[in-house]
This record gives structure tokens, C-alpha cells and sequence, in this order.
């Protein structure tokens, strides 16, 4: 018995088999249908994953009075933008839900009620990058919705609490922006904003390599703090909704566990597309 213990404390084997969890940048909905240097990550990633059960996903583009999870069999595809073209409008993700998931979620989560939804559905936040990291659609998918009445170490305590279903081979999947100023994004000349253009104003610069200075030294504290952190972070985070999916991402992460960050770019100088991996 103790010849056993021993053992597996040298043997990293549980940790190995622990599902990764992924916070993605989002950016544009266009790269669910567009083939760029991003998307073309999302599709790469997924053949060093090992095969999830299903995904829970935490977009920016879910807030709600209350915290939801999504419980119905079949999931809607949330075209929720505008001005796009008609391609992107089409585009439908038929994954199915996971009342298994949505009831083990429900179960998990002490740091706040639970309640379950049938009305939301997939948002672009979850679908537009699963359509391409998983583009069979063939895993069972489920949402959590971001309470707006909540502050950050509420949410990371949420986090906290679905830590364990990373031992389920459930894929956790953060979608936001780390940086995310659509109101500074560069405007062109000619009065247009080009979301393409691959730079980034001095603040965004400062506040995104804190924000990797901060996960490297496994300060989560000072990132749920976030806004204590000065005005470059404020110009990052003008409103918490893209930047809260990563903090439930870090509060999945295992003390000591390995952060490996991928599509780390600027955009249109206020936004950045840093995306990163855990496990
Ligand atoms: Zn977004």
C-alpha cells in the first residue's frame, strides 16, 4: 500500500492524463469562416489534445443576471453580431448539449447558484472557434454564463469549482480577448477600423505583457485584482466580459502547472488575439 503511494507521487501520471484547459482569443467573428494565421492555430491545436468527452465553454458573449448553464439536448447557433456577410449568417454548429454536464456543473459549483437555461443556445464567442477546432461538431458542448452582478474572485471562485471536471476529460475553454478596447481600436483615414491591422498602442503592449508576466509568476491574485493594476489595464479592460473567461481559465490551473501561450498578436493596436494553454 504505502510502496503504492510512493509511487504515484513520483508517477506525474494523473496529471499527464488531465484534460488541458484553453483560453482563446476570440477576435473577429469572421476567422469561424475565415483561413488565417489564427484559425489555422485552432485547428493545429486540437491533435496535441487528447479527446474530450465534451467542452464547457465560458464566452464573453454570455451575460446574465445569475449564473446559467445551458440544458437543452440541442443548442441553438447565436449569430449574435452585426454587419457581417451572409456567409457568416449561414454558418449553423449543430454539437449537442450535455444535460450529464449541465447537471455535474450544476453540482460542482458552490461559490454561486445555478441555474439551468433552455433558452440560449451556442454564442460566436463558443462557436466560431469550435467550428474550428472541432469542425464534425461531434462532441457534446455546454455554456456557463457570466453573472454581471458578480466581481472577478467571484468568478474565479466559480472557476475554482469546475477545476475537477478537467479529471473527466472535460475541455474547459475560456473564449474572450485578453485586451479588448473596441472604443480604441486604430480608425483609418477613411473612417473605417481595420481589425487586421497587426500592431499595438504602447498601453496595450504594457498591459499584455503584464497580464503574461502575472500568469508566468501564477499571480491570479493580482490579475482577479485586475483593476488595481494601473492605466495601461484599464485602457486593456474597459469592461470586464472579455478578460473574465480568462480568469476562470488560470483558476483551473493546478499549482505549478505549465502555461504555453499561442496567436499572440495585436490587432487594430487595442486588442490582442493572446491565447494560452494550461496542461
Ligand atoms: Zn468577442
Amino acid at each position: 500500500m504505502k510502496n503504492k503511494v510512493d509511487k504515484s507521487k513520483k508517477d506525474p501520471k494523473d496529471k499527464t492524463q488531465r484534460m488541458p484547459a484553453l483560453f482563446i482569443g476570440h477576435g473577429s467573428p469572421m476567422n469561424a469562416v475565415e483561413d488565417n494565421e489564427f484559425s489555422r492555430h485552432w485547428q493545429k491545436l486540437v491533435k496535441s489534445l487528447p479527446k474530450p468527452k465534451a467542452i464547457l465553454c465560458i464566452s464573453a458573449h454570455w451575460q446574465t443576471w445569475g449564473t446559467l448553464v445551458t440544458a437543452m439536448e440541442q443548442p441553438r447557433t447565436i449569430h449574435d453580431f452585426g454587419g457581417f456577410p451572409p456567409e457568416l449568417y449561414r454558418v449553423q454548429y449543430p454539437a449537442v448539449g450535455s444535460t450529464w454536464l449541465a447537471g455535474e456543473i450544476r453540482k460542482s459549483i458552490t461559490a454561486s447558484e445555478i441555474s439551468f437555461d433552455l433558452d440560449w443556445g451556442l454564442d460566436h464567442g463558443c462557436w466560431s472557434v469550435l467550428r474550428r477546432m472541432f469542425p464534425a461538431a461531434d462532441l457534446p458542448v455546454v455554456q456557463i454564463s457570466l453573472d454581471y452582478t458578480r466581481a472577478a474572485k467571484e468568478h474565479f471562485a466559480i472557476g475554482r469549482d469546475l477545476a475537477h471536471l478537467r479529471d473527466k476529460d472535460i475541455l474547459i475553454l475560456g473564449s474572450g480577448n485578453m485586451v479588448h478596447n473596441i472604443g480604441l481600436v486604430e480608425v483609418q483615414g477613411n473612417g473605417f477600423r481595420d481589425y487586421n491591422q497587426p500592431f499595438g498602442f504602447p498601453w496595450a503592449i504594457e498591459a499584455s505583457n503584464l497580464f503574461k508576466k502575472l500568469i508566468d509568476a501564477e499571480q491570479h491574485e493580482k490579475l482577479v485584482d485586475y483593476h488595481s493594476l494601473g492605466d495601461a489595464v484599464r485602457l486593456a479592460i474597459p469592461s470586464a466580459e472579455h478578460f473574465l473567461p480568462l480568469l476562470y481559465v488560470l483558476a483551473v490551473r493546478e499549482k505549478g502547472e505549465k502555461v504555453t501561450y499561442f496567436n499572440n498578436k495585436f490587432l487594430a493596436g487595442a486588442m490582442t488575439m493572446t491565447s494560452l494553454r494550461v496542461g
